[in-house]
């Protein structure tokens, strides 16, 4: 209904509804009436534009026209937003501007994972970042079969998140998934968060089932004769619930600084102190312990990997604050 009195203005003047299911550099692909759509905003869009939130994203309900037989349209508006995940970027100019990096989302999964202890400072934290985003928050404790005290690490759970559900699951047992999808229902927008490793691709396999071939698969779209691959990012679920799996919004959940970082990987910084030289950079050095540990096979190469991509993000957005604050100085 919300989108709907929102699209009316536009159902008068000819315009039709459809959900952006992805963006690759101001191409979109659509879901219609018509189907599946190809197109981008319109010249008078982009002239009105003031900054990159006003474009469409992943999630955004917009009002187009366009060609059956062809599959193209053109994008004329995007419709008021229910809710929001943006993060901060910065153009080629280092300006710094925030980027909506998909709407309408109304469940926010948040996956943790029972192979580490719950962290209740960052449990708190990423909850109160995905309720600003205007979403509901349900807490799933994954890899409950690595767990052997369950039933106290929900009790747990659920003395941090007060009135939260929290779902306990195997995806890789395929345990107790289903309960996720009474949250999922028809017409519903969900997403899930949370570390990396901690389970949500293998949680997004569970529920798509069957389905994943025909959905998750990587297309090639020939737009003015340029091919381009793309990855599906709006899912439709078997039974008619909705999932945004959009690798941005994964690394967004990742609002923790370094000494966070460094907590849930706890293993890597204590071997980084073992290693010979301070300063050590883990590549060529002699006498280094992380390189050893992998070596030995006591430190899953995945896992270090993980955590260097993690490291760089946190970095990345540290400078792009630091550039955001001080171009507020300069302006102030
Ligand atoms: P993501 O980074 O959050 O998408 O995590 P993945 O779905 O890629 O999972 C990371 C690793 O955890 C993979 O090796 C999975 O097989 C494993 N995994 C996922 N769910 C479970 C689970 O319920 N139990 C166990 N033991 N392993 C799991
Ligand atoms: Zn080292």
């Amino acid at each position: 209904p919300f989108f709907a009195e929102h699209f009316n203005p536009y159902k008068d003047k000819g315009f039709s509804p459809a959900r952006i299911a992805l963006e690759e550099r101001n191409l979109y692909v659509a879901y219609s009436e018509m189907g599946e759509l190809t197109g981008r905003v319109s010249g008078r869009f982009r002239h009105n534009a003031h900054s990159k939130m006003d474009f469409p994203t992943v999630g955004d309900w917009v009002a187009f026209t366009g060609n059956i037989n062809t599959r193209k349209m053109v994008i004329h508006q995007v419709l008021p937003r229910k809710s929001k995940f943006s993060r901060m970027m910065t153009d080629k100019n280092r300006i710094v501007e925030e980027q909506v990096i998909s709407a309408n989302v109304d469940i926010v999964l948040f996956v943790n994972g029972l192979d580490t202890d719950i962290n209740a400072r960052r449990m708190e934290r990423y909850i109160a970042q995905a309720q600003t985003s205007g979403s509901e928050v349900v807490v799933v404790l994954n890899k409950t079969d690595l767990c052997s005290n369950v039933a106290e690490c929900i009790e747990e759970a659920e003395s941090i998140v007060k009135g939260l559900p929290v779902v306990a699951v195997s995806a890789l047992e395929d345990d107790g998934v289903e309960q996720l999808r009474k949250y999922i229902t028809i017409g519903k927008t969900a997403t899930l968060v949370g570390l990396s490793g901690v389970g949500k691709s293998t949680i997004i396999n569970r529920l798509l089932g069957e389905e994943r071939q025909a959905t998750g698969a990587v297309r090639e779209y020939d737009f003015h004769g340029r091919h381009i691959t793309v990855k599906r990012e709006l899912i439709i679920l078997p039974e008619g619930g909705l999932i945004i799996d959009n690798p941005g919004m994964r690394s967004l959940s990742l609002a923790v600084d370094e000494e966070e970082l460094d907590e849930t990987f706890d293993d890597i910084a204590h071997l980084a102190q073992q290693c010979k030289f301070r300063d050590c950079q883990h590549r060529t050095e002699p006498g280094c312990a992380i390189r050893k540990a992998i070596e030995d096979g006591v430190l899953d190469r995945d896992r270090y990997q993980n955590y260097l991509r993690l490291q760089r993000e946190l970095r990345r957005r540290a400078r792009v604050l630091e550039l955001k604050a001080k171009k507020r100085n300069r302006c102030g």
